[in-house]
């Protein structure tokens, strides 16, 4: 694989297959865990990207927490990666635009849906008061369904306290924004289904700095 530091071509975008451009950000997020990053400057990729265009491998929708922050998370430079962050990482139609340009324009291989652990935004979903903001309950609103189905699944008593319980919502809401994308673009859904791009839910363990990919069942990929 090449140096994750340089940033993508056109050529290596068209030669690469859905699943080495999963197996490159496994890579990457190892050597993030061992502090083993290749990009130690930016200017020099920012120059070459700038110049060349942009041959992106992969959009990672991820939540907006200061802590999860795709491109260290992925050992990935400038130019590799499509990042689309709102809070609790839901997809809408702005983000579904934003990944329908990445994988049918822009010619992404990987859709990657990425929630986090101790997510505020899943807390707060899960607790279920009004926050007095608008906005920010309609986000929230969007959660509210993995709230839903993890509360049937672990009945009673659901505690929105235990972290264990946070991090199953957070684990739910992402599998619900993948069936999302999938189920509100045709055009995605043809290229997953034509195996071009593969479409993967993430969960990033905020302490250990790992990333765990699955599949739209939830099985380990
Ligand atoms: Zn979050």
């Amino acid at each position: 694989m090449p140096d994750s530091a340089i940033p993508s071509t056109a050529t290596l975008q068209q030669s690469i297959t859905p699943e080495q451009v999963l197996e490159r950000l496994k890579s990457g997020n190892k050597r993030f865990v061992t502090d083993a990053s290749m990009i130690k400057g930016h200017m020099q990729s920012a120059y070459v990207a700038a110049e060349q265009g942009q041959h992106p491998l992969a959009i990672i929708l991820n939540c907006v927490d200061s802590r999860s922050v795709a491109n260290y998370l992925f050992d990935e430079g400038i130019g590799n990666m499509f990042v689309a962050r709102v809070a609790g990482n839901v997809a809408d139609a702005n983000i579904l635009g934003s990944m329908e340009f990445a994988a049918v324009h822009a010619g992404v291989k990987l859709i990657v849906v990425m929630g986090h652990t101790n997510c505020g935004a899943v807390t707060a979903a899960c607790q279920g008061k009004p926050t007095g903001m608008p906005a920010l309950d309609r986000l929230l609103k969007q959660i509210e369904p993995a709230v839903d189905i993890v509360k049937r699944q672990v009945g009673h008593p659901f505690n929105c306290d235990s972290a264990k319980t946070v991090d199953t919502v957070a684990r739910q809401n992402v599998l619900n924004q993948m069936h999302y994308v999938i189920s509100h673009s045709h055009d995605i859904a043809d290229l997953v289904n034509d195996h071009k791009i593969m479409l993967v839910g993430a969960m990033h363990n905020l302490k250990t700095g790992k990333v765990f990919f699955f599949d739209s069942q939830g099985a380990a990929v």
